[in-house]
């Protein structure tokens, strides 16, 4: 018999939105859109909670069908409340095919749906869930600008000081080392002293060649230097930091809890950036955060601001939510709150991400 909080029904759902105008990195090139993937569970006494994943454009549709050909029939008839043996049950579920990757987003979207149900139940908002230190998290604006003229770039930063940020990230990665010292040395300028400044490199070069960028980069006060090279090179990382002193970042392209283990073992981190769309949602990001703990290591986020904001506040080694450039907290109740500089994280019992349905519907529609 089933009791009142029996999964019931899941329903996934997937928006291909528009950016407002095409955004480039070091490896992806230029995004015109990302998408949005939503699970929405129900429960037999009729309470629904809803999470999410994103892209920045490609595979949406992949992870639509792992959860709804994979994951829904092995949700349906479970007890919601049992959030840890459900999120290793389906990583168990579909491991042989789908260990990282597409499985860790298509995880991730129903996690945070049973996360927004359990606050919704308990009457908790997420920031006391995932450990209640504090509701208030630093937060900086992370530019995906690469494709961006100099004079964009100096203008864009500009726009985030104007809107009260205080930390500021760019892209870099440009063939040319000298023409993203350029860059840097005009945005350092635009921005004074006091402003906090990183760069990422979307793992756009070499071991070798990221020592004589961190080098290069050492006049420009940086806070850190993300994903120099590939995520997968966990000692790289280790050989760069130890080469330069520069401290580095990544986390948003580690997908299990080993990778975290050992991007914690060997690749010398200053900070790591875990993204609760893609490493196993909130059960997944707290495992990671919790790796890091007791070294002294400050766990970030990367994208979904609206989200990361209670997670990261909540943290003991709490550090620094990325305001990111994939908006999509424009489509929620709540978009992202600001005061002096810092995130503040919502009291609304859930995960506090609620979704203006019909605007994403009318979004989609709108791009053709
Ligand atoms: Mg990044």
């Amino acid at each position: 018999m089933n009791s009142g909080t029996t999964i019931i029904d899941v329903t996934v759902r997937l928006f291909k939105i528009p950016l407002d105008e095409p955004m480039g990195d070091a490896k992806h090139g230029e995004h015109t859109h990302f998408e949005l993937v939503t699970a929405t569970l129900r429960l037999a006494d009729g309470s629904e909670g809803t999470g999410y994943t994103y892209t920045g454009g490609r595979g949406g549709r992949a992870i639509l069908a792992m959860i709804e050909n994979d994951l829904a029939p092995f949700l349906l008839g479970r007890d919601a409340r049992e959030i840890d043996a459900i999120y290793d049950g389906m990583g168990w579920h579909i491991h042989y095919v789908g260990r990282g990757g597409i499985a860790s987003f298509a995880i991730s979207a129903v996690d945070i749906a049973l996360w927004d149900l359990k606050g919704k139940r308990e009457n908790l908002p997420l920031w006391q869930m995932a450990g209640g230190t504090g509701k208030i998290a630093k937060a900086y604006r992370g530019g995906v600008d690469l494709n961006f003229s100099l004079e964009k770039l100096v203008a864009s930063v500009g726009g985030y000081l104007d809107t009260g940020f205080t930390a500021v990230k760019i892209k870099v990665g440009k063939a040319d080392l000298g023409e993203d010292l350029r860059r840097m040395a005009a945005v350092r300028d635009r921005i004074g002293p006091d402003t906090v400044f990183m760069v990422d490199a979307n793992y756009g070069f070499d071991v070798e060649t990221s020592i004589r960028a961190a080098e290069a980069f050492k006049p420009f006060d940086l806070l850190w230097f993300e994903e120099p090279t590939i995520p997968d090179d966990y000692a790289g990382y280790g050989r760069i930091a130890e080469a330069t002193g520069m401290p580095l970042a990544m986390g948003e392209n580690l997908h299990t809890i080993h990778e975290f283990e050992y991007a914690h073992r060997f690749s010398k981190l200053s900070f790591i950036q875990p993204d609760a769309s893609n490493c196993g949602g909130i059960t997944g990001w707290l495992r990671a955060a919790r790796v890091f703990d007791g070294s002294g290591i400050p766990v970030c986020s990367h994208g979904m601001q609206e989200l990361h904001v209670s997670l990261v506040a909540a943290q003991p080694n709490t550090g620094w939510v990325e305001v990111h450039s994939f908006p999509i907290d424009r489509y929620t109740e709540r978009p992202l709150v600001m005061r002096e500089g810092k995130a503040i994280a919502p009291d609304t019992p859930g995960t506090g991400v609620s979704f203006k349905w019909e605007l994403l519907e009318r979004s989609v529609a709108s791009s053709g």
